[in-house]
């Protein structure tokens, strides 16, 4: 057993803390934002490997979460979580031309094309994908590290803390300053809730992004992807923007109330960093597709601590 000390209360952080936890390790979080003031908290999210790099890994990682969301998602009857706030959701991502398959294919168990198009788009892919509804999600992983032994303390480091047996670092665009990381970007990623009106399959048109994904109780509409860009503020234009987009693939948007808009930046690098250097393994710059990723990576860093 080692004292494991993970940097970062994202998404990524706290299901390596899970599985770190799981394999007996004692672990202790340190963050400067606790979950739910996390960009993870922004995402929309539903499982879909975008702008994440390099593509087989992302392939193999996306399919290790695929399935473990998949499991989380059952009825408790079949040993799932449905308090977790995931669920088994069909969709359409729609394309303006026609497609070949997307590179991440092996990832998910189907993908049919799609003939019944909204108008103005010519090709798509239908599949079922787990859509993670992430305030709910990230309070159940926090809880679960709880459960396990795990603790979460709020602290705004200058370097990788010193003292503990391994440090993992999950600190997402932190890494710039942590990991001393130019690399690592800032997408800019705009985000709108709405009511919900009775939505019960997601939509995605990678070309825009313009995306709707319904959750319980709100509808998160996107989206913006501004590289380099630092601001946090929401833009009224983009919202705007985001609507007019999104309407085109369901047309009930047109109506819906606003509830409220959010900003998040992407952790964006030219390849998500997976490596041990010594005491220190760096698990960052999952991009677009932290959440998506999140299962895979955690497995890969719990095999590194050995
Ligand atoms: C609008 C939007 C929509 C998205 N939609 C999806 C989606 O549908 N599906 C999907 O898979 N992904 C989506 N993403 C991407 C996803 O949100 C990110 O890939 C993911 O959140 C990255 O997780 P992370 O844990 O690495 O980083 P973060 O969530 O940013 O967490 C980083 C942690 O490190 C801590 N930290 C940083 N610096 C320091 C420091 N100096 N000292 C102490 N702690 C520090 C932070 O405080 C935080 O706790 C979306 C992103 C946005 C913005």
């Amino acid at each position: 057993m080692s004292r494991i000390c993970v940097v970062g209360a994202g998404v990524i952080g706290l299901t390596c803390a899970v599985q770190l936890l799981e394999a007996g390790h004692r672990v202790d979080i340190v963050a400067r934002d606790l979950p739910l003031e996390t960009t993870s908290a922004v995402a929309a999210a539903i499982w879909y490997p975008y702008r994440a790099l390099p593509q087989d890994r992302v392939t193999a990682w996306s399919k290790t979460s695929y399935s473990v969301f998949d499991a989380i998602a059952a009825p408790v009857e079949y040993g799932g979580s449905p308090e977790a706030g995931v669920r088994m959701m069909a969709g359409t991502e729609v394309f303006a031309r026609r497609q070949t398959e997307p590179w991440w294919r092996p990832a998910v168990p189907s993908l049919d094309r799609e003939t019944a198009l909204p108008a103005d788009y010519t090709d798509g892919w239908t599949f079922v994908t787990p859509v993670i509804e992430m305030p709910v999600y990230l309070a159940w992983l926090a809880a679960r590290v709880a459960d396990l032994g795990g603790t979460i303390t709020r602290m705004n480091l200058r370097a990788l803390p010193p003292g503990a047996d391994l440090v993992v670092n999950c600190s997402g665009l932190g890494s710039r300053l942590l990991g001393t990381d130019r690399t690592v970007v800032p997408v800019r990623g705009q985000v709108v809730y709405v009511e919900q009106v009775g939505l019960e399959r997601w939509w995605l048109d990678g070309a825009g992004p313009t995306y709707v994904v319904p959750r319980s109780k709100d509808i998160v509409v996107g989206g913006t992807d501004q590289e380099g860009e630092w601001s946090r503020t929401p833009s009224p234009e983009a919202a705007v923007d985001i609507l007019r987009r999104a309407s085109r693939l369901v047309p009930e948007l047109r109506n819906a109330r606003i509830l409220r808009h959010k900003v998040g930046l992407r952790p964006v690098r030219p390849a998500v960093r997976l490596e041990r250097v010594g005491d220190v393994i760096h698990c960052y710059g999952h991009g677009g597709a932290g959440v998506t990723l999140s299962w895979g990576v955690a497995e890969e860093v719990a095999s590194l601590a050995g």
